[in-house]
């Protein structure tokens, strides 16, 4: 055991959508301050996976917990769940996600992007938003583009405002679903140097990639999926170097 407290602890957790089980009893520990980087197959739950932590998919059944509360609970008969919601609603302003294809808001410029939320659902008034997010973008690499409207960046450059506008909320959390798949390949480098600077400053990040290269580098924990089950997990100089399942192996000789 991590002696580190737990941010994420989901147990047990099985989701279906109508007659395809997607999630069928899925643990996982994540500790404050951690790397975890989830592997495997498309179509094996891990965007599904992603989306329960952030309870932007409900559990069939399990419970996910961040950060030691419990914001999500279901059992079949009973609607604690739904009791829970403001909660789940709070907790989710202190959860970032960074998607693939960055859904930044396309009609605000960018530093409007990283106001929006702080402003709306945490309160902060415009000129401390304001400030901040100018930081951010600095921290990103961005600060000339505060005025330019999404569409006047480069991909690379849309998917860092996405990471700053996650790190805008002071998140205990972020969540990012193949941040880079769908980059130009000469892009892939200066997202991961952004993600690579989080993980050294402590953010814990659960990170669902195909690089290889970056889960042996940044990784403390790389996590393999399979048809909705966590087949193995491990440090990743075992999980990528020496895996112990068959699973594993096949997946990894078709990525590597
Ligand atoms: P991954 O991210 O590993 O590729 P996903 O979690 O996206 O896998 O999807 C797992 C399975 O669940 C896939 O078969 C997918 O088609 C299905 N699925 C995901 N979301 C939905 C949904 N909202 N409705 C129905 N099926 C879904
Ligand atoms: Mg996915």
């Amino acid at each position: 055991m991590s002696p580190q407290p737990a941010m994420v602890e989901v147990r047990a957790v099985h989701k279906s959508f109508g007659p395809l089980d997607v999630l069928k009893g899925v643990d996982l520990r994540v500790a404050a301050g951690e790397v975890t980087v989830v592997i495997g197959p498309s179509g094996s739950g891990k965007s599904t996976l992603l989306r329960t932590l952030n309870h932007l998919e409900k559990v069939d059944s399990g419970t996910v917990a961040v950060d030691g509360t419990l914001i999500g609970y279901r059992r079949s008969g009973d609607r604690l769940y739904e009791l829970r919601e403001r909660e789940i609603l709070r907790q989710r302003t202190r959860i970032g996600f960074v998607f693939q294809d960055f859904h930044l808001f396309p009609h605000l410029t960018v530093v409007e992007n990283l106001t929006e939320a702080p402003v709306s659902a945490l309160g902060r008034s415009r000129k401390a938003a304001t400030a901040t997010a100018l930081a951010l973008l600095d921290r990103v690499g961005l600060a000339d583009k505060a005025d330019a409207y999404p569409r006047q960046l480069s991909g690379g450059q849309q998917q860092r405002v996405a990471i700053a506008r996650a790190l805008a909320l002071e998140p205990k959390l972020l969540l990012f679903d193949e941040p880079t798949s769908a980059l130009d390949p000469e892009l892939v480098g200066e997202v991961l140097d952004v993600i690579k600077d989080l993980a050294r400053r402590g953010t814990t990040m659960i990170v669902v990639t195909h690089e290889i290269g970056f889960a042996r580098e940044v990784a403390d924990t790389v996590v393999f999926m399979a048809d909705g089950r966590i087949v193995e997990q491990g440090p990743p100089g075992q999980l990528l170097d020496a895996p112990r399942e068959a699973r594993t192996r096949a997946f990894l000789a078709k990525v590597l």
